[in-house]
């Protein structure tokens, strides 16, 4: 089926692409900006709102990234834009390191309330997903007085030392950064009793370890639901060895996964919570949250200048409201809407092998075909690529998925749009 064009929630494509002004855009970023930056294919925004993104050439584009799980009410939500306008104009910056002010107490208060175990609970504000994960570290040894990790393989937490430690997504992340911050040990994400079985009996004393640190859903390694029993599992291992719990949710949570926390799919309760992306819908936002009675550092012992800075946190107040109000369940249902459409086109294209997800964080494995399993890289970085040149804005995971995370706002029309145009690539490019 060819994929329908236009109206103010489809993609329109009026220059070929890249535009002229957006070639002009490429040719300063090439010379200018870091060339560290992975950018699939040459999209210059100019400007977004919804699920739309313009170029700078004035084609528009329907986006199933969401700036890489970010954008989660939608880009420029008018009450998000509405409250960051209004803060911005009271209050931008005075530092919660050394000052107070009430939305800090404010924003940990609503988010307590989301934490399903009904505990006290307590916020440290950085501004990225890194920065979430380097205090839950940095506050698992701290409170433990053990050394040690379990990380997973495949696994992605973060690019600064510590995070980068944990990160075992891609060998180029790694490449030339060595040495890491040591005690972190990587088994195969899902397996939880090799920890008991082989590691706990052979490399490393569980006595040790201050937490394990692992995503609900893997994210960057592949959109990965682990099997039910990998969670719980991993959780009684931890409380027989007074090991802590810490849930990456940077990507897999607020709402992302039709539940405001990708943990709350399975029999799972952490000690510290890792959140960022979508909480503040773009503005930068990294949250630790972690149990009353394991936040117990003393002052001076962690702080960020600009961690929890007034602005992103009106932003957050604003997109936790939005998501508990319409999105999560949004999301919920948005997913239940396509799964079975990229199910049904593994009928029609052998190149799928896998669909998966839970909520709008979906994956879909592209394989040489699908008895062989053989991984396709090549050919999932085409589909991509010829995905961009018809409107639609998707991005990989792990060395052989496509994954979907489009804002959580996204309608039936939009997603159906998103179905019809990956099968007509794949037809166009696995030939
Ligand atoms: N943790 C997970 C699960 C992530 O997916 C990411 C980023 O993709 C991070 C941590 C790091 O977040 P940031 O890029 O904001 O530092």
């Amino acid at each position: 089926m060819a994929a329908k064009i236009m109206s103010d929630k489809l993609p329109k494509i009026v220059t070929e692409l890249p535009g002229p002004r957006a070639r002009e855009v490429m040719e300063n970023d090439h010379r200018y900006i870091s060339p560290s930056y992975t950018r699939s294919y040459p999209l210059v925004a100019k400007s977004a709102r919804g699920a739309i993104v313009e170029d700078v050439d004035g084609n528009f584009f329907l986006d199933f990234s969401a700036g890489i799980a970010v954008c989660s009410t939608g880009h420029c939500h008018p009450d998000v834009v509405r409250a960051i306008q209004k803060q911005a104009e009271s209050l931008i910056h005075m530092s919660g390191t050394d000052f107070y002010y009430e939305q800090m107490p404010q924003l940990a208060r609503k988010l307590e309330a989301l934490m399903p175990d009904g505990k006290d609970w307590r916020c440290f504000f950085g501004n990225s997903g890194t920065e979430a994960i380097e205090a839950a570290m940095k506050l698992a040894r701290y409170a433990t007085g053990r050394w040690q990790f379990i990380a997973f393989q495949f696994s992605f937490h973060g690019r600064t030392m510590g995070s980068l430690s944990l990160t075992s997504s891609k060998a180029v992340q790694r490449k030339g950064f060595g040495p890491l911050v040591p005690g972190v040990t990587h088994i195969p994400y899902g397996n939880a009793s090799y920890l008991e079985d082989v590691v706990f009996k052979t490399t490393v004393n569980a006595g040790e370890v201050a937490a394990i640190v692992v995503e609900a859903i893997q994210g960057e390694g592949g959109y990965v639901v682990p099997p039910p029993e990998f969670l719980p599992t991993l959780e009684k291992i931890a409380r027989k060895h007074g090991i802590l719990l810490i849930a990456d949710e940077v990507q897999c949570g607020m709402g992302r996964t039709g539940k405001m926390f990708g943990f709350e799919h399975f029999d799972f309760h952490p000690d510290i919570v890792a959140i960022a992306k979508g909480i503040a819908s773009g503005m930068p936002l990294g949250v630790t949250m972690a149990h009353a009675d394991v936040m117990t550092w003393q002052p001076g012992a962690h702080a960020s200048t600009f961690g929890g800075n007034p602005v992103c946190l009106a932003a957050a107040l604003e997109t936790v409201r939005l998501l508990q109000e319409q999105y999560v369940a949004n999301s919920a249902k948005m997913g239940a809407f396509i799964r079975p459409k990229l199910e049904k086109l593994m009928s029609r294209h052998a190149v799928i092998s896998d669909v998966r997800g839970l909520g709008l964080m979906i994956g879909v494995e592209i394989t040489k075909d699908r008895k062989t399993r053989e991984k396709a890289p090549e050919l999932r970085d085409a589909i991509i690529n010829e995905c961009f040149h018809r409107g639609l804005l998707i991005l990989a995971a792990g060395p052989s998925t496509i994954r979907l995370s489009p804002p959580l706002m996204v309608d039936e029309e939009q997603a159906q749009f998103a179905v019809d145009t990956l099968s007509d690539a794949i037809a166009a490019v696995a030939k």
